[in-house]
């Protein structure tokens, strides 16, 4: 599977990426202490060569400095930004969804129903009974409404993104466009961008 690494402009795409299974590291903005020091082009580039990683970025000019490096990511409206990414680099959104830690891209692996009674709220040990955990900040995941839901909203996604990819080959100009699946409110959410994973 392809990895990849979000710079500091697509903090809330890493965090669907890794939902979606992919294995997404997140480079937040550098802070230089001296002038000298790489600025952030430079250590997306390091971190791309040395983990094999390709770069995701908003900014055209970390773009252009890292060239076939880097994909340029056009929209800013995070649901817009998955279905951009998946579309040209062909990731499907469910095959390995819900396998990584969204905090900090680990594998996740299955806990111990009896061990995970004591890390979770009581309802929950009550109510549930398959746990996944990560081995790195130690979250445990249950099948509860926020995991469902976001099964949910990445098969949506899905099936936006096979829609496309089976649409029959362009039409002559003079016909009628074939119908798009509907944006995700476009344009409408700009406050969704830039938060941190
Ligand atoms: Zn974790």
């Amino acid at each position: 599977m392809r990895r990849f690494v979000c710079d500091g402009t697509l903090g809330a795409l890493c965090r669907w990426l890794r939902a979606a299974g992919h294995d997404t590291a997140f480079l937040g903005p550098v802070r230089r202490v001296r002038r000298d020091e790489p600025a952030q082009a430079d250590s997306l580039l390091e971190c791309a060569v040395r983990e094999e990683r390709l770069v995701l970025t908003r900014s055209p000019r970390v773009a252009e400095r890292l060239g076939p490096r880097a994909h340029l990511v056009q929209d800013d409206v995070v649901f817009h930004q998955i279905l951009e990414v998946s579309r040209a680099l062909d990731l499907s959104l469910v095959k390995h969804a819900l396998t990584r830690c969204r905090e900090d891209n680990t594998p996740l692996v299955p806990v111990d129903p009896q061990a995970a009674r004591g890390r979770v709220p009581p309802y929950v040990a009550a109510t549930q009974h398959s746990f996944v955990g990560c081995p790195s900040c130690g979250r445990v995941y249950w099948g509860a409404t926020h995991r469902d839901s976001m099964l949910q909203r990445l098969e949506e996604l899905e099936a936006l993104r096979t829609a496309v990819s089976q649409v029959a080959p362009p039409r002559p100009p003079a016909e009628a466009a074939p119908p798009w699946p509907a944006p995700l409110g476009h344009g409408t959410a700009t406050a969704a961008r830039r938060r941190p994973p």
